[in-house]
Formats: structure tokens, sequence, C-alpha cells
């Protein structure tokens, strides 16, 4: 196991995206997503804020001029309770507002693993190389990257980090469990793009993989990131 030496030369591939990323263009609507996530998946969902045309520009539902995640965040602080597992709820929610970015809550159905996109990248190819099967992988606008796991694993990742040998402060691995909530595909964030599978949920990836199946390739390539 040589996972985590430090100075491994190797270039990693990037692989490919996976299936068809690019929601949007096929005309998923945000409903029919936030749907499927609910029925498909047994995801929570919740509608968050959305994008407004003024001026020939797009601005944040919230009505703040420098929002930071525009038509991406929360438009409600008692989102944890509005969040919903049903798919009937889903539609009706969305049926109100359509345009509404779709939040899922991580600590629930999942947990999540936050880390820069390059990253993201070399962490999947090296779990495509050790034979794992890649759970549901999203890609930010701002070029992060969601490794969705079993809940409970957020907690555990500082712990896997450090007996891995690293220091997790000195990593970008940041990890969303309860209380946090992640945007989902297609949601577009500002004029940056729209949110992206880069590893679709799938039959075969129905079981989320646990922190600990992945966390020594993303903690190994988080690693590596941090060091260019
Ligand atoms: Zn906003």
């Amino acid at each position: 196991m040589d996972e985590m030496t430090i100075g491994v030369t190797s270039t990693a591939q990037i692989p490919k995206q996976r299936g068809a990323a690019h929601d949007t263009a096929r005309g998923t609507s945000l409903l029919e997503a936030a749907v499927s996530y609910a029925e498909e998946r047994h995801w929570d969902v919740f509608p968050g804020t959305w994008l407004e045309a003024v001026k020939g520009t797009q601005r944040c539902s919230c009505g703040d001029p420098a929002c930071e995640a525009p038509g991406a965040h929360p438009a409600r602080e008692d989102w944890p309770t509005q969040a919903t597992g049903s798919a009937s709820a889903a539609r009706r929610l969305w049926s109100k507002q359509p345009t509404a970015s779709i939040l899922l809550p991580t600590g629930r159905s999942f947990d999540v693993l936050d880390v820069p996109e390059t990253a993201g990248f070399l962490a999947l190819a090296r779990m495509e190389r050790m034979g794992l099967t890649l759970g549901p992988v999203t890609r930010t606008p701002d070029r992060r990257m969601h490794f969705l796991v079993q809940p409970g694993g957020a907690a555990k990742v500082t712990d896997l980090v450090r007996k891995l040998g690293w220091s997790p402060l000195a990593l970008d691995l940041v990890a969303r469990g309860e209380g946090s909530y992640v945007a989902a595909p297609p949601t577009r964030v500002g004029g940056r793009g729209a949110v992206q599978w880069a590893c679709r949920p799938t039959v075969s990836n129905r079981w989320l993989p646990e922190a600990e199946e992945i966390i020594s390739p993303v903690a190994y390539a988080c690693g590596r990131d941090g060091r260019r």
C-alpha cells in the first residue's frame, strides 16, 4: 500500500466526465431533478434562492448585490425543517418556485467530502485504478468537487486523515455533515455555470461508499494538490 507515499510522481489521468453532465442542456428541469432525488434516491431536498434577471444581469433572489452564492443558498432559516424526502412535497415546492435552486442537506442520507476540483479529479482517477465503485460526485462552478458518502462519515474524517499520516489542517478537505448542505445539479450559481455530476448517481452506486473507503485516495489527492 503506497497510497500515501510522499513524492509519487505518476501522472494521474483526468477521467472523462461520466455520463452527460449537462442536465440543463438536456432539458431536465429543476423540478424534475428535485423530484427524482427524493423519489429515486430518497434524498431530502429543499428549495433555495433563485436567479432573477435585473437590468440585464442576474441577481440572487435574496437581494444582496454582494451575495457569495447567487441563486444557490437557503432562502429561509428554517430550511432544516422544510427539507423533505417526499417526491410529492418536492413537486409542490418547485411548482411554486420552478427556478429555485435544489439544495440537499448533508448529515441525513449522506455526508459530503468537499475538495478542490483538481484534487477531486485526481482522486477519481485513483479510485478507478483501485477498482472502487464510484459514488455520486458533483462538480460546482466554483471548482469544488463533492463526494457523497454514508452519513456519519464527516465526523470521522479528521481521525481518518490523521491515521493516514496527514495533518487535517494542512488539507483543503471540508467534511460536511449535519447542519450543512450542498447544491445539486442542475442548480446554477450566478453567472458561473451549473452544478454538474462528475459521477452520476446510478443503480450501481445506490449504496454510498463509507468515508473509510475513499478517504485514502481523497486525502492523498488533496495533499498532492496542496503542494503545487
Ligand atoms: Zn443570495
